[in-house]
């Protein structure tokens, strides 16, 4: 079997396409500015140095893919009223543990008291909501269209299992509508796309189609390996040079144009748009996330705990430039307080917070810059 990981990391393909680069930017008709979308793939850049290797007239700008990064202030305040419920325990994924809100993070109810439990998979709900049948088990649900169909699947558990003790709070969110919105700014300089692959293994790469034809410029949908993105970086060129933009997977060995069409139908069951939600830097972003369909609103935790949910919330750090950098405005170094007051250990900002935040990827990796 093809070792697909040595295969993509391999250093003299990678400097060999480094090098087709070079030599071919010379025939750039402008500058191409492009944008990462997910921070899978800013990790990429600069774990691996990429950055440095191309020509300077080739610019990443990083973008809005972090479900942890856009993540506001007020969905943070809702979960951790939420979990200040003396009958609640909240379980939920990732870093969002540690992402700061109006009164603290997750983690600082926990220090409280609440019982806050992070979980690798929302199946362990399941476990969670059997061994205390007494407590109200919420799952603060995050992600883009890649891990919705897991909180799907969760609920049609929930149904089978005829579990009553579990509620849902939706933050799942979907990659187009903020791009859309990026990319309409009157003063946007962003001309090609690199796009996640793992949100097109779900929904396909037709996602995409909309945002070609609209703002046509290239779309590649690329893998996280190096050498993935060395190729599509390569693409996004060739196609600028000849002035043909397409929407290309280079990821092709997983994804194609439709995606999974059965977690596709199972989002489709029990998940509708939600009509307003407000992204981190971005602001309302209409039909941009999912909420449940009103025939499961008995597991929704906004409905269930309305009388709890915070009315109001406090600005976000003054000096906190997560917006700006989610916009592609502004980049982590941008930032006073980047590596000072604002570090992992003590993060200010969602961006620093986040496994695949910006700011913490330039401060893991920020000596390869
Ligand atoms: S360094 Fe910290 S405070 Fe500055 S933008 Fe990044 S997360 Fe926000």
């Amino acid at each position: 079997m093809m070792d697909y990981i040595q295969t993509y990391r391999d250093r003299d393909s990678i400097l060999a396409l480094a090098h087709t680069l070079r030599s071919l930017a010379s025939k750039l008709p402008a500058p191409l500015k492009i944008m990462e979308v997910c921070g899978g793939h800013t990790h990429t850049l600069m774990k691996y140095g990429l950055s440095k290797l191309l020509p300077p007239n080739i610019e990443f700008i990083h973008g809005p893919g972090c479900p942890v990064c856009i993540m506001p202030r007020g969905r943070i305040d809702e979960a951790y009223h939420i979990a200040m419920r003396p009958d609640v325990i909240l379980l939920t994924l990732g870093d969002m543990i540690k992402v700061p809100g109006s009164n603290g993070s997750l983690q600082n109810a926990r220090a409280q008291g609440a019982d806050v439990r992070f979980v690798y998979s929302p199946i362990e709900v399941l476990k969670v909501a059997k061994d205390n049948p007494s407590k109200k088990i919420v799952f603060f649900a995050i992600g883009f269209e890649t891990t919705t169909p897991m909180t799907a699947a969760l609920i049609e558990q929930c149904l089978t299992l005829n579990l009553t003790n579990v509620y849902f709070h939706i933050n799942h969110v979907l990659v187009p509508p903020p791009l859309e919105l990026i990319l309409a700014q009157s003063d946007c300089s962003i001309n090609a796309l690199i796009a996640p692959s793992h949100v097109s293994v779900i929904s396909g790469a037709k996602i995409y189609a909309p945002l070609l034809e609209r703002f046509k410029l290239p779309i590649v949908v690329s893998g996280f390996e190096p050498l993935d993105m060395m190729q599509s970086i390569l693409s996004i060129l060739k196609q600028a040079i000849s002035r043909t933009p397409r929407l290309e997977i280079q990821y092709a060995r997983v994804v194609d144009m439709q995606g999974n069409l059965k977690a596709q139908a199972m989002v489709e069951r029990y998940f509708c748009p939600r009509e307003h939600f407000e992204w981190r830097g971005l602001g309302d972003i209409p039909e941009s996330a999912l909420r449940l369909r009103d025939e499961f609103a008995r597991y929704d935790a906004e409905i269930e705990f309305a009388p709890y949910l915070p009315k109001e919330r406090k600005a976000d750090h003054k000096a906190c430039l997560c917006g700006e950098i989610l916009k592609g405005n502004a980049k982590p170094m941008d930032c006073k307080v980047f590596g000072k007051a604002c570090t992992p250990n003590n993060p200010i900002g969602s961006c620093m917070v986040s496994s695949e935040g910006a700011c913490a990827a330039y401060y893991k990796y920020g000596a390869l810059l």
